[in-house]
This record gives structure tokens, C-alpha cells and sequence, in this order.
């Protein structure tokens, strides 16, 4: 798929590339209404580049599993229609890693506005989520982690934490301090090592915080 995000507007734009996606679009647009989830089911490694697992259309159910003494909780995304969103450039499957970490760190899928005509092609037009206090459309990976919209984030009335944070790319974490309201990182201040890998522990991200 080419993938088109615009931030000033929050939306992303899916565009079929290849002859089956054509098919694809057409079957997830006769499926959803506009506000449908497609909700987040992981991702497909390949390469140096990751695809993202989508069901479309479906709704979340509890589930418990259990491992061993441990039991555990969540939330499962059934039904709808199972799609796997793939770049098709370079620039495509950059686009499509930030897409996994906004729904990774903040969104857990994407909501349906529209479609649209574009580049003379049928497009399906979506956001991440919606700001919990304002109800602004939002892409920005940061900003979705804290359902708290750029606007929004200005007018907080900070309240610090020290806690363990991410940068920008999520790859690097320390110890810093953050609003627990907005997520905004305390100006200035520069994480503390030891610096952890990604994927070793939930972390939150912090915008100002390099
Ligand atoms: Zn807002
Ligand atoms: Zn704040």
C-alpha cells in the first residue's frame, strides 16, 4: 500500500499498490462505516521493516489465558476482516513502522473516516485516535500514547513524575521525569543511564526529553 500521512490534518491515507490490494480496499470499505476500529494484532517482521496486522470491522472480547500459575487477562480484537498493512516503498514501510508504534505505544488500531478519491485511485482515509480531552483527530505517536493532543498538552498545568521514559524513535530508554496528565517531558532534563533496549519493559515515551 502507499501510505500517506498528513499531520497537519491527522489522517492516513491507504492507497492499493498491487493488484490484490486493489481487491483488499474494496472489501474493507464495503465493511466499515465511518468510526469503525481496525483494531491492532501485531506485527509481521521482514527484514529491516515490519508489516502490521489489522482486523477490520471487529470488536474486542476478554480473554484469559493461562500460563503456568500466572493467569492472564485481556482484551482480543474477533471478527471483521483480518488485513495486513504493507508499504510498498522505502518511504511506505517507514511510514508503516511509525504507524506500529503508534498503535504499539498509544492507539491499538485505527478508526475509519472516510474514503476518498486519490491520485485517481479509491483511498481509505483513517486517523489513530481522538484526544481525550479536546476530541482533535491524532496521528503524532507521542501524543496518542497520552490520548492528549498538541493544543491540549500546551495548556496543562504539569504535574512530575520520575519514572522510566522513551525517546522519539522508542528505541532508547532512561530515567527522567514526565507529566503524568500529558506525558510532556520536564525541559532540559537528560536521561539518566543505564539506557535499556526497546521491548524490555513498557515504557513511556516523553516529548523535549533529548
Ligand atoms: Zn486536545
Ligand atoms: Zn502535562
Amino acid at each position: 500500500m502507499k501510505v500517506i500521512l498528513n499531520h497537519e490534518l491527522a489522517t492516513i491515507t491507504l492507497l492499493p499498490v498491487e493488484t490484490k490490494e486493489f481487491v483488499t480496499l474494496i472489501n474493507l470499505l464495503g465493511a466499515l462505516k465511518p468510526g469503525d476500529k481496525l483494531c491492532y494484532g501485531g506485527r509481521k517482521d521482514e527484514g529491516e521493516f515490519c508489516a502490521i496486522i489489522l482486523r477490520a470491522g471487529g470488536h474486542d472480547e476478554p480473554k484469559i489465558e493461562k500460563h503456568g500459575s500466572i493467569t492472564h487477562h485481556f482484551r482480543k480484537c474477533v471478527g471483521g476482516i483480518e488485513f495486513v498493512l504493507r508499504g510498498s516503498t522505502e518511504d511506505d514501510k517507514h511510514a508503516v513502522g511509525y504507524l506500529r508504534d503508534v498503535c504499539y505505544y498509544g492507539s491499538n488500531g485505527f478508526i475509519f473516516l472516510t474514503d476518498r478519491t486519490a491520485e485517481g485511485e479509491r483511498a481509505l482515509v483513517m486517523t489513530a485516535t481522538h484526544c481525550q480531552h479536546c476530541g482533535a483527530q491524532m496521528i503524532d505517536r507521542g501524543r496518542c500514547e497520552w490520548k492528549t493532543c498538541a493544543a491540549c498538552a500546551d495548556k496543562c498545568d504539569h504535574t512530575y513524575k520520575r519514572g522510566l521514559c522513551h525517546g522519539g524513535s522508542a528505541e532508547m530508554a532512561g530515567m527522567g521525569e514526565f507529566c503524568t496528565k500529558c506525558g510532556c517531558g520536564k525541559l532540559n532534563v537528560k536521561p539518566e543511564l543505564p539506557l535499556i533496549r526497546h521491548g524490555e519493559s513498557k515504557m513511556v515515551r516523553v516529548d523535549n526529553l533529548y
